[in-house]
């Protein structure tokens, strides 16, 4: 895909977009049919907003909440259907095929545009996306050879990290550089996916952040209370709410993020994942288009969710309060945990301190295999220290360094 050739790019140029008010009782489709999807939906619907899900398997996450049409993502005829049932288009994921998002975009109304899914589904593009937003990211090269790549690694020095600047989720197609000796081998793994390479500086950082952002159709933007993630195997295994880094970067943080969601003119949601560096700065590591599992917790712990805003934000509703109600800890369940969730859901009580009060959320997924999000419990505390406590007393998750 080259730049500017497609509908996307084309689209980039364009100039302004035009903006509507989709009122309750309107439909909104959705590319995309898991638990994004899923609890878009289920946002959406006390505000009187009916839901079709475009996704090749029936009856996953979102179809058992929402009309659905069952189809390949990439299927032209399917993604016209989309666009004729409904009155306003988004996605749950950022790898929408280019051609698929023009036809949508000529014959719906997609709020969010194209240009936005242009430059988030390639980490180059991103990247200087960012710096443009006036964003610090981790000193980086584009790699497209084996020797272009000991350049790089010689210049960034280790440890660094290789990654393939498209379509990467969850910690794939990542190498990890600790050693120049290793460049052949971090090379040959990545290249084989055929996709272009960047690699970047490994940031030492104290602790990872995000935040949510909004921006309304109307120009309206928001932002939500900063997370603290913890990552376990590459994927996301709990966010802690305040996140415990001092005042003044939280304020940063919410800054930053609002001066992204503008500079990249987004609408809907934009969650930008941030490293707090040993350092004491903020890197922006990358940022999704679309609700994000880090932003989960606002479910029961802000006065509004990050799904009720993202329907808001494209509907051009006024944006709902992001304001926080209590601290709040949401740990992820992957297939692993499932059985043990399953168990938790029936007597509470067995984890139960009165300090921590669990709010579960399973996606209804058919098959629980190991690593795959299955579900998230939000956990209602008073002190955040209370809930990372009942994560280890439950004995469902490892406890780290055990
Ligand atoms: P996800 O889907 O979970 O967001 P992803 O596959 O898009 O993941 P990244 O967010 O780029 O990948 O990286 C996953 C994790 O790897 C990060 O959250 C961080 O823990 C670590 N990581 C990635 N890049 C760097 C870096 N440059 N410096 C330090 N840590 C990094
Ligand atoms: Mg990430």
């Amino acid at each position: 895909m080259t730049e500017g050739t497609n509908g996307m790019g084309q689209n980039a140029s364009s100039g302004k977009r035009e903006t509507r008010v989709i009122e309750p009782g309107k439909t909104i489709g959705v590319l995309g049919g898991g638990q994004l999807g899923r609890m878009m939906a289920l946002a959406g619907a006390p505000l009187g907003y009916r839901f079709v899900a475009l996704d090749p398997v029936a009856d996953g996450p979102c179809g058992q909440v929402s009309a659905q049409i069952v189809a390949a993502y990439s299927d032209k005829e399917a993604a016209a259907e989309l666009a004729a049932r409904t009155d306003v288009i988004t996605y749950e994921f950022e790898n929408v095929d280019a051609e698929v998002a023009a036809l949508l975009e000529e014959r719906s109304y997609v709020p969010q545009g194209s240009r936005l899914l242009y430059t988030t589904q390639h980490r180059l593009r991103e990247k200087a996306a960012l710096e443009a937003a006036g964003a610090t990211v981790a000193p980086y090269a584009a790699v497209s050879s084996e020797a272009d790549l000991d350049a790089a690694v010689e210049r960034l020095g280790t440890p660094c990290v290789l990654k393939t600047a498209t379509g990467g989720y969850d910690g794939k197609g990542q190498f990890v550089i600790r050693d120049r000796s290793e460049v052949a081998a971090a090379y040959a793994e990545l290249a084989a996916s055929g996709a272009e390479l960047v690699l970047e500086q490994f940031i030492a950082f104290q602790c990872e952040i995000s935040v949510i952002a909004a921006r309304s159709s109307a120009g309206e933007t928001s932002t939500f209370p900063p997370a603290e993630n913890i990552h376990r195997g590459g994927i996301l295994h709990a966010s802690i709410v305040p996140a415990r880094v001092p005042a003044r970067i939280l304020a940063e943080a919410e800054q930053l993020a609002a001066q992204i969601v503008e500079s990249f003119d987004a609408v809907g949601l934009l969650a930008v994942e941030m490293f707090y560096g040993k350092d004491g700065k903020l890197y922006v590591n990358e940022v999704a288009p679309r609700p994000h599992n880090s932003g989960h917790y606002t479910m029961e712990a802000c006065i509004t969710s990050q799904f009720e805003q993202h329907v808001r934000a494209i509907c051009g509703l006024p944006l709902g309060s992001p304001d926080l109600r209590t601290p709040v800890v949401m740990v992820n369940v992957l297939g692993e945990h499932l059985d043990g969730v399953n168990k938790l859901i029936l007597s509470p009580e067995s984890v139960g301190t009165d300090l921590v009060r669990p709010k579960f959320h399973l996606y209804g997924k058919a098959e629980g295999k190991t690593g795959r999000k299955m579900g998230h419990i939000n956990l209602l505390c008073g002190d955040t220290a209370d809930a990372l406590a009942w994560i280890d007393n439950a004995g469902i998750w490892p406890v780290e360094g055990a």
